[in-house]
């Protein structure tokens, strides 16, 4: 089973289809995981959205799903974040936001665990340090976990040898990730949408349960083409600046 694992495309059709093309064009692909936050900040949310339905992808919601159908509040999103996700909530249909409404905070397949943040706080924690990933250890019950949400490709590889219980580190394009059980991991794919390691590359994995690996993609996309549509919707200039550089 090969299955493309995409997260945080934030509406930018142009980046999510040179991803699924570039799964494609490397074998038969089985199925698509997603760790939310299809949504948001981007220009086509109603494309990506009919998109992964297509797909039938397995998909977690992320905090801006749930902003987008006024779930959640936008208090304690930043002023272009607030902006993005007002008018995503705008531009959806009843049909989108109830099938949004609709998606769990964790989903379980083979092996695997998904979530947008953390399991400790699913819509909102960033994975980003050893306090997070320690929690995310302890509350995952599968080997292997996806999570989203921070925009920056990495691995977490449980070390019980370590005072920190755990190494974690950024991966880098074309890495290939050994999955044989020896070790409980978690993987972050990147953002498809809105890379934030410096990379404006759409980011992507492809976990292999055959082969038992997991090996994370970076591919060019037309990003002028995503920036021209922002323009005319409109949407905050830095949201539409920070695609180009990766930030
Ligand atoms: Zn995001």
């Amino acid at each position: 089973m090969r299955i493309a694992v995409v997260s945080d495309i934030h509406a930018n059709l142009a980046a999510l289809e040179a991803v699924l093309a570039h799964a494609a064009a490397s074998g038969r692909v089985d199925g698509v995981w997603n760790t939310g936050d299809c949504v948001g900040y981007g220009p086509q949310p109603g494309e990506c959205i009919a998109r992964m339905r297509e797909a039938g992808a397995v998909w977690v919601a992320g905090n801006h799903e749930r902003a987008a159908t006024g779930a959640i509040s936008t208090d304690e999103f930043n002023p272009q974040a607030a902006a993005s996700a007002i008018w995503t909530a705008a531009r959806l249909s009843a049909d989108e936001k109830s099938f949004l409404d609709s998606l769990p905070e964790t989903a379980s397949q083979p092996d695997f665990t998904l979530v947008h943040g953390t399991l400790r706080w699913p819509i909102w924690e960033y994975l980003s340090d050893y306090d997070s990933a320690r929690a995310q250890l302890s509350l995952q019950s599968t080997p292997f976990a996806v999570v989203g949400h921070t925009h920056v490709p990495m691995v977490v590889v449980e070390d019980e040898r370590s005072d920190k219980g755990c190494e974690m580190r950024r991966l880098k394009a074309g890495e290939v990730i050994d999955l044989s059980r020896e070790h409980r991991l978690v993987l972050n794919p990147g953002s498809v949408g809105q890379p934030r390691d410096g990379d404006h590359r759409a980011s992507y994995g492809i976990y292999d349960s055959e082969a038992a690996t997991f090996t994370l993609h970076r591919v060019e996309y037309e990003i002028t083409a995503t920036q021209r549509l922002m323009e005319d919707a409109g949407l905050p200039a830095w949201l539409i600046e920070r695609l180009a550089i990766g930030r």
